[in-house]
């Protein structure tokens, strides 16, 4: 039984923040709101939601209205209750009457079904308005409700796309569009960027050695230290296995540099008792954008040359594929820096 929190505030703004709704066109949502629009005969539909103080209007039918403030929307009255808002006629509703977008003659009748997590989070609605007063029958309240839960199973699935489970890393596929949009700043304003690729050393014996659930839980830990020492704007993907990828926008080589060292130091120092005292260690390859880089695949190729040498050269250290290019050939020992 679903347990519904209304009165969580807070845990209400944390849940709408992890999904991912900045993508500004999600066909899905396109979709499900024209099918409103045509099987409840209403010219105006949307999928909204309620962030901080602000109502977001993320795909709408019929008008083009992209915000509205919180205190001016019908959502903000949806997502305070458990089933759907009915309102035939706006004008004589107290409670919206003096609504803009009402006393303009816009919008006179509201159906609109709160967007429920599946931990009981009211995110927002799928609404749909009339420019007219109208009644909305239980089975096209029941309708939109079947469409709403639709909403949500597809922000469901994007978060399982986006997320991978064991660590809370983007996946290598997210990390890879977001690398290429820090690509495209670099081509048109000359931003800066970096990426890291860390592979922790000696996994397999760990697994080999302590199980799999400890191997898992050596992933999840080194995971949340890495999160740990990001900046916010960082991200930190999880590229295969054991084998991580953090992505540096608007950063310099040293600053770069000083994140792969002061990581490789956190993670060199981590304790895990599950592992006897063993300690675990990871080696970072570095590559700073440069016009050279033209794709995701050939910038992690790059940072994946560079990791390679950290592991010939030794493991536990970081290697800069810039430094590469200045001293060709297997001279590692002198590639990796101190700081
Ligand atoms: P190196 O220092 O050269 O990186 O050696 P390594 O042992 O870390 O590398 P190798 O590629 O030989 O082994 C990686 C291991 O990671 C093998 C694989 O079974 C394990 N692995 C991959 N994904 C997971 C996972 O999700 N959980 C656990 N526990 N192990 C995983
Ligand atoms: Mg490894
Ligand atoms: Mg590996």
């Amino acid at each position: 039984m679903l347990q519904f929190k209304l009165e969580d505030e807070e845990g209400r703004q944390a849940a709408l923040e992890r999904y991912d709704i900045s993508e500004p066109r999600i066909e899905p949502f396109e979709r499900i709101t024209s099918l409103v629009k045509a099987v409840l005969g209403v010219p105006m539909c949307a999928v909204t939601f309620i962030d901080g103080d602000r109502q977001r209007i993320h795909t709408r039918q019929g008008f083009d209205v992209a915000e509205t403030p919180r205190s001016a929307s019908f959502c903000q009255h949806t997502i305070a209750s458990t089933g759907p808002l009915v309102v035939p006629d706006a004008r004589r509703d107290l409670r919206f009457s003096d609504n803009p977008f009402v006393t303009e003659g816009t919008l006179s009748s509201y159906l609109g079904v709160p967007l429920t997590t599946p931990d009981g989070y009211n995110l927002g609605a799928l609404c749909a308005m009339d420019t007219v007063a109208r009644q909305f029958d239980p089975a096209e309240i029941e309708l939109l409700a079947r469409f709403a839960a639709l909403v949500v199973e597809e922000l469901e699935l994007r978060t399982i796309a986006r997320y991978d489970a064991l660590t809370g890393a983007v996946t290598r596929r997210t990390f890879v569009e977001e690398s290429k949009r820090v690509i495209d700043r670099f081509a048109r304003y000359a931003r800066p960027g970096a990426l890291l690729l860390f592979d922790i050393d000696h996994f397999k014996s760990i697994n080999d050695t302590f199980g799999h659930p400890a191997g898992d839980d050596v992933l999840r830990r080194v995971a949340q230290v890495a999160e740990e020492t990001l900046r916010p704007s960082d991200m930190l993907g999880r590229i295969g296995g054991e084998e991580f990828g953090i992505l540096l926008p608007e950063t310099e080589r040293a600053d770069a540099r000083a994140c792969a060292e002061r990581l490789r130091q956190a993670i060199a120092s981590l304790h895990m008792p599950e592992l006897s005292g063993r300690g675990i260690s990871a080696s970072f390859g570095l590559s700073c954008l440069s016009g050279f880089v033209g794709s995701p695949e050939g910038w992690i190729a790059e940072a994946d040359a560079a990791l390679y040498m950290a592991k010939r050269s030794g493991r536990n250290r970081c290697v800069d594929a810039g430094a590469l290019d200045e001293a060709p050939g297997p001279v590692a020992q002198e590639l990796s820096w101190e700081i």
